[in-house]
């Protein structure tokens, strides 16, 4: 069993982390940087350790200050997380290497899936249907390359391998530019992820985002916990996510999830992870997965019943999965609003500086994750996100009418916050009927 686990993270995953650490008797250890004491968590976790100045390559980033901090504390376990070192496979065989339980895949899965061009073969040999592409790294064979967007149909995405944060694509609408655009990602690709290998896709025009949240315990069993419809974005960023996806009928829910589930039990996948497809006219696209908790869990939670972060960390003690798939029943809607400190009136700009006031909302099914309270200051070096609001309702409409609730009782002042373009999306149109695809946040915001 694991007693005590440090937790290789801040914000309000940690504070996640740490909670659902205190219900299962683990001790924590809190790391911190030099710009986080404060942080909530921090105040909360049975032991801190320090792990340096608040820029994340020096703290968050360095997996030897954690590890210090680990041997010094006689944690057992780490859990990274989202972001910082959740997806670095090194940094997962380290931790191992070091003799601690990685809260998180195999060290080989992380690779494997880091790999874009490797992990959409792994889905093609799993039965996961994919883009209609390459399938294969781009050679520097024009003809070659002339033919298979050819095959594919124009338009054609091109995509770095080992992208990532909605980096390293570029499209490509007609033959002239097919050779320049490969060449140009490829150097891209080079300086941005020390990798030059870049894979062509077919570009789908107006497509939706939805994600297959799965647990697999790396001993024969994998469930899926059902989709998550995340097509409200900006700049590739989700901005509000729900559960289930307007308009997904029960048979696709239960062939996409069986087919990633099965995926996972072919790769021996261990842990949380998610299953990105895109889906457009009745078809589901796998684009990558993500080999971590994410930040829109909660979502999956509220209509599974299912505590993620617990059963990550107790696939990660090494029980086998608590439930099968006849287990996970989904019930009612729920929806995510994700709150940043950033100004959507002057592009979106970051305000960081501290809370002077903060009155959080309440009631049945509105749950409030985030490690802000009054007279917190947000550091400007890092992610703007400080909260996420979270409603669960029977209905879709219910939890529409919850989440405008909430967000109405909502107070937040000392800094901006998008607390105002959320209502604004709540109350949208489009969004209320369901269904909207990845472009029209941008669309309203003007940005086309
Ligand atoms: P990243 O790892 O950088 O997030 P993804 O492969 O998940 O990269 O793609 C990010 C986003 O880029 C997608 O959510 C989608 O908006 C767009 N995108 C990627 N591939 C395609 C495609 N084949 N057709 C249309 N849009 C795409």
């Amino acid at each position: 069993m694991i007693k005590k686990l440090l937790i290789a993270n801040r914000g309000e995953i940690a504070l996640r982390i740490l909670r659902a650490c205190r219900e299962l008797g683990i001790k924590t250890v809190a790391v911190y940087s030099e710009a986080d004491r404060s942080l909530k968590h921090v105040g909360l976790a049975d032991e801190t350790v320090c792990i340096g100045p608040g820029p994340s390559a020096k703290s968050y980033l360095s997996a030897t200050a954690i590890l210090s901090a680990a041997e010094i504390t006689g944690a057992d376990a780490i859990h990274p997380g989202y972001g910082f070192l959740s997806e670095n496979p090194d940094f997962a065989e380290r931790v191992e290497a070091s003799g601690f339980i990685f809260v998180g895949p195999r060290a080989d899965s992380i690779r494997l899936m880091g790999d874009k061009v490797s992990a959409i073969r792994t889905m093609m040999a799993a039965g996961v249907p994919t883009v209609p592409g390459s399938g294969k790294p781009l050679d520097d064979n024009a003809e070659e390359n002339y033919a298979i967007a050819e095959r594919i149909g124009y338009p054609v995405i091109i995509k770095a391998a080992g992208g990532g944060g909605g980096r390293g694509m570029r499209v490509v609408y007609d033959k002239e530019m097919l050779l320049e655009s490969i060449a140009l990602t490829q150097s891209e690709a080079g300086i941005a992820f020390n990798n030059p290998e870049v894979y062509m896709e077919k570009f789908l025009q107006t497509p939706r985002h939805i994600e297959i949240q799965v647990l697999s315990d790396g001993q024969g069993n994998a469930v899926h916990l059902g989709e998550r419809d995340c097509s409200m974005q900006r700049r590739h960023q989700k901005v509000v996510e729900e559960a289930p996806a307007p308009g997904i009928t029960e048979a696709e829910r239960e062939f996409i999830g069986n087919q990633c589930a099965k995926a996972c039990i072919e790769m021996n996948y261990r842990g949380a992870g998610t299953f990105e497809f895109l889906y457009e006219k009745g078809h589901f696209y796998f684009i990558e997965m993500n080999t971590r908790i994410q930040v829109e869990h909660p979502v999956t939670e509220m209509v599974t019943g299912i505590d993620l972060v617990r059963t990550q960390i107790q696939i990660a003690a090494g029980l086998p999965l608590p439930f099968t798939q006849a287990d996970v029943q989904l019930r009612g809607h729920a929806i995510e609003c994700r709150v940043n400190a950033e100004d959507p009136t002057h592009n979106f700009m970051p305000s960081p500086g501290k809370i002077t006031r903060a009155h959080i909302p309440g009631g049945i099914g509105v749950r409030w994750d985030s490690h802000i309270y009054g007279g917190y200051s947000v550091p400007p070096t890092y992610d703007s996100m400080i909260g996420k609001i979270i409603v669960h309702g029977d209905t879709r409409e219910s939890a529409l009418a919850r989440m405008e609730n909430a967000l109405s009782e909502m107070v937040i002042e000392g800094i901006k916050t998008n607390i105002g373009l959320q209502k604004d999306i709540i109350s949208d149109d489009g969004f209320r009927k369901g269904g909207v695809n990845i472009h029209y946040l941008e669309k309203k915001l003007g940005m086309h």
